[in-house]
This record gives C-alpha cells, sequence and structure tokens, in this order.
C-alpha cells in the first residue's frame, strides 16, 4: 500500500520479531497456525501439506517464490484484498481465526471475518494472532483452480472447494475469490451438488446458473460478466481435478 502510495502511516509497528507469532501447531483434529507464519514456510511443511491437503494444491499459485518468502498467514487476511486466495481456502476449510488485543483473545469464523473490499472484522486496536484449520479426514475432496494472466499473478478468478465427501457430493463448501469485493461462498451453487453424483452433467450445469446470483464486479483484468463466465470455468475445472483425484 505505501509503494503505491495508497497508504502514508505515521507510525510502523514491525511485527517480525514476535517470534511467539511464528508458529505451527498440531493436536489431532485441527492445526493452528500463527499469523507470521510465511506462505513458504507452510508449502516446505510435510506436515501441513498431508493434514491440509487443500493448502498443498493452492500455495503455489500464490504470487512468486520470492513473495512468499515474505507474505504472512496474518498479513495475507488482515489485508483482504479480495483477490487473495487465502481467505478463500480458510472459508472453504471452516477455519477460525483468532484475534488478539490488550483485552486478551477472540474466536471468530472466517465465514465472518471478511466484510469488504480490504475489511475485516478486525478492530484498529486488535492483530491477527492465528489460524485453527480442521485436519482433513479420509474421506474428504478438496479442489481449487484459478485464472491468472500469468502464472503468479492476481487471478482473474479462482474456487476453492471442499467436501465432506463425494458420490454424492456431501458437505459442499465452494469459496470464489477475484470476482466480488471478497472472498464469496456460492451457497445456491452448493446446494445444486450436494446429494449428487460427480458425473451429473445437469446438477453441475444448474449450479454454474447458480453462480449467476453472486455479485460479480469488473476490475482491471475483467468486466462483471467476464468474471461471471470464468467463475463458471474455474467452477467446472476444479470439480473436475477433484474426479481425477479419485481414480
Ligand atoms: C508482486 C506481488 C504479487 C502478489 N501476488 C499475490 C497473489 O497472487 N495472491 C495473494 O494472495 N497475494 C499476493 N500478494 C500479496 C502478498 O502475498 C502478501 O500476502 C501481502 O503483500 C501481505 O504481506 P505481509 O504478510 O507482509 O503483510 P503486510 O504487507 O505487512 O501487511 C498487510 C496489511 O495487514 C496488516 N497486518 C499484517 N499482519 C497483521 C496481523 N498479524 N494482524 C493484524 N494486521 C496485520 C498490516 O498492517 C497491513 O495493513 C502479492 C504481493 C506482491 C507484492
Amino acid at each position: 500500500m505505501m509503494p503505491l502510495r495508497l497508504a502514508f502511516p505515521a507510525a510502523l509497528l514491525d511485527l517480525n520479531k514476535l517470534s511467539e507469532l511464528s508458529f505451527i501447531d498440531y493436536d489431532d483434529t485441527h492445526i493452528k497456525i500463527g499469523a507470521m507464519v510465511r506462505y513458504s514456510e507452510l508449502l516446505q511443511s510435510a506436515e501441513v501439506g498431508e493434514r491440509i491437503p487443500l493448502f498443498a494444491q493452492a500455495l503455489p499459485f500464490i504470487a512468486h517464490e520470492a513473495i512468499r518468502n515474505r507474505g504472512t498467514m496474518g498479513g495475507s487476511i488482515a489485508l483482504a484484498d479480495p483477490a487473495a486466495e487465502m481467505p478463500a481456502l480458510l472459508k472453504a476449510l471452516n477455519a477460525t481465526i483468532t484475534i488478539a488485543s490488550t483485552r486478551g483473545l477472540r474466536t471468530i469464523a472466517a465465514d465472518d471475518f471478511f466484510l469488504g473490499i480490504y475489511e475485516t472484522a478486525l478492530n484498529n486496536d486488535e492483530l491477527v494472532h492465528s489460524v485453527t484449520v480442521p485436519i482433513a479426514n479420509a474421506n474428504q475432496r478438496f479442489g481449487f483452480y484459478e485464472l491468472a494472466r500469468r502464472h503468479g499473478d492476481y487471478a482473474m478468478a479462482g474456487v476453492a472447494i471442499a467436501a465432506q465427501s463425494v458420490e454424492p457430493y456431501a458437505g459442499l463448501r465452494m469459496v470464489f475469490f477475484s470476482i466480488g469485493d471478497y472472498a464469496l461462498r456460492a451457497p445456491a451453487a452448493e446446494a445444486a451438488l450436494n446429494g449428487k453424483f460427480q458425473d451429473d452433467a445437469i446438477a453441475i450445469q444448474q449450479a454454474q446458473d447458480a453462480l449467476l446470483s453472486l455479485e460479480f464486479n469488473e476490475d482491471l483484468n475483467a468486466s462483471g460478466n467476464m468474471k461471471a463466465h470464468l467463475s463458471g470455468v474455474v467452477m467446472r475445472r476444479a470439480l473436475q481435478s477433484m474426479r481425477m483425484e479419485q481414480h
């Protein structure tokens, strides 16, 4: 924001030395990731990749290695860029976000954290402390697809999908990014697919039609109509990748 001359803060607080925000903790059911953990640490961790397969699929699409070596979990979600992948991943995974302030810690669902373009549920005196992500079980399936002009660019449209099971689909969470004000769940499309089998072309078409109820924003890359079209494309390709994973 500063190099773009969009922000002129009077003071900067450097979080880099807060090593207590740089942890990855596991228990049997969840992984807790500190706000200062960098994308590259998540990508390099075999434990994270095994327990959160959606991260392993999606993180290579976040920018380039040099950016992934610096960008943090906390920075990505506090910034709440509508084109960022991480907010969509956390919503698809039904993650929770722990927030710290002088009043102590509070926890909020990722579903309720992102409120608008660069807008979150954080108050001015609050810090992202960590995120907690459920560990995947053997029945769950995940899909991810994004379309960008060049690999590493912000996407023109993308989607992250988590299913409690497939054949038939159950418990789908389908979250689009880079199409609207923030990472958007698509409940009507999820409803069109839940209970249906993966090769049900009519259900997939109904899900694609249901996407038109989402609010699409124009940006530098594409018009709203173009994004509506691309969201159908990325959804189909993400579902296809989930089918291929089965075989
Ligand atoms: C060339 C380039 C390409 C990029 N491409 C992508 C991309 O494809 N996809 C993508 O998702 N991102 C992309 N990014 C963004 C990048 O990955 C980082 O996520 C982003 O720049 C935030 O960086 P940071 O973690 O250093 O946070 P900062 O830049 O340090 O902070 C971002 C904002 O969050 C606040 N903040 C930071 N940490 C916390 C915290 N713990 N609690 C509360 N507030 C906090 C800061 O005050 C600031 O307002 C790109 C960035 C660049 C420069």
